[in-house]
């Protein structure tokens, strides 16, 4: 019993190749299309908490990503001048074993579910789009860039922030704007005494490790920029190392000669952050993931709450023969889940920005890491 026979997938993410996963298990043909034909993300390292793990795991993805990502527990919080104001608890997730925390290269977490969306007999189109895509009350009819068409019980609209679905299917839905913040990231090499995250906290500058590996970590630098304006990637490393150079800690000083090795791969992202409404569907088209629960990264878990949808969406078309109680048994799981990360994180960023009280900032981190850990 299920819901739908047949789906599209529209954009192979992370929510994407979820879903596309799960409603495999659910005995549905599932169809996946990819506009990047090399289908691989930026080489930035990826925070992965431990509820995203438990969502890794539930996917049988758990001794994939333990053998090339790194697991940890607790999060170390440090003034810019290194004095260490606390341990974060990364609460055990319930119902499972995983670890509190852990780091993994966003092309590595990308090809280890790559390879198991095609393992799960999903049928793959990679560098295509949909050019045109119509639906009655009984399927959605899809015309593909490559000239080909064909019909769906369901479209799941996981093509990111700048979804062209969303811009179809909700125009009354405004753009994204920015934030105020954005951040930088790099991956270095990782020195044996960074085990764990570790944060620094300037004043309107965050700065922050995470290994990713036996070998490697990324470095996010969190800054207040209050307008959203074009940085040339050639002063990058220039300007990573003068963000740097005010956190005197001997730790944080000692990344600055690395920055400058091109293998940093350094990456500016000005943040923006988007939460739709329920309902996510419009018909047999739903949206999933950053197409409409698009968060700042400050609890890390953007990526995570995209997969728990799509892990869900599997779950309820498979446990449900009638679309929209499916789609209402999802909604119920989803909204205020990803609503609570989109929120949350925002309250971070405003006080990130406005140098407010560290103390309000780490309760809302505390909470927000218990609330995940919550069954999904
Ligand atoms: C700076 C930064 C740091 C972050 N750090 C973390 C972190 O540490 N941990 C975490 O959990 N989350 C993090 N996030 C959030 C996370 O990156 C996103 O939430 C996640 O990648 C969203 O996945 P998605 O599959 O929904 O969308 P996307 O990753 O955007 O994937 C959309 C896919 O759809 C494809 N596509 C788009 N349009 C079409 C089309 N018309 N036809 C075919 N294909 C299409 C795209 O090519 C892409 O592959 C961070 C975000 C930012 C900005």
């Amino acid at each position: 019993m299920t819901a739908v026979n047949k789906a599209l997938v529209v954009g192979g993410g992370f929510s994407g190749m979820a879903a596309a996963i799960r409603m495999r298990r659910a005995g549905i043909d599932v169809h996946l299309l990819e506009q990047d034909a090399a289908w691989c993300p930026l080489g930035a390292g990826i925070t992965v908490s431990g509820a995203t793990l438990r969502a890794l795991e539930s996917l049988g993805l758990r001794a994939a990503f333990e053998a090339e990502g790194y697991t940890s527990s607790n999060v170390e919080i440090y003034t810019a001048q290194g004095h260490h104001l606390a341990t974060l608890p990364t609460p055990p997730v319930v119902g499972s074993t995983v670890a509190g925390g852990a780091g993994i290269l966003r092309p590595t977490l990308a090809r280890i579910m790559a390879e198991a969306t095609r393992a799960a007999g999903t049928q793959v189109r990679l560098g295509q789009r949909w050019t045109d895509m119509e639906q009655d009350g009984q399927q959605v009819h899809v015309r593909f860039s490559d000239g080909s068409q064909d019909r769906f019980d369901l479209v799941v609209g996981a093509d990111g922030v700048h979804s062209a679905l969303r811009a179809k299917y909700m125009p009354e839905v405004p753009a994204p704007e920015y934030i105020g913040q954005g951040v930088w990231r790099a991956v270095l090499p990782r020195p044996e005494s960074i085990q764990r995250p570790f944060m620094w906290l300037g004043s309107h500058i965050k700065v922050g490790v995470n290994p990713v590996s036996a070998t490697h970590m990324y470095l996010f630098i969190t800054e207040d920029r209050p307008t959203k304006e074009h940085i040339d990637p050639a002063t990058w490393p220039t300007v990573v190392e003068g963000l740097l150079r005010p956190f005197t800690d001997p730790v944080v000083q000692a990344l600055i000669p690395h920055v400058h090795s091109p293998e940093a791969a350094i990456d500016y992202r000005p943040l923006a952050n988007l939460l739709v409404p329920a309902p996510w569907n419009r018909g047999r088209v739903l949206l999933i993931g950053d197409a409409v629960a698009a968060t700042t990264p400050h609890l890390a878990s953007g990526a995570g709450i995209g997969m728990e949808s799509g892990i869900v969406l599997g779950e309820e078309l498979e446990r449900h023969d009638d679309l929209q109680a499916a789609l209402d048994a999802f909604h119920a799981r989803r909204f205020e889940r990803c609503r609570m990360v989109v929120k949350n994180s925002e309250q971070l960023c405003m006080i990130e920005i406005h140098d407010g009280d560290k103390g309000e900032h780490q309760r809302i981190m505390r909470e927000s890491m218990l609330a995940l850990t919550q069954p999904i």
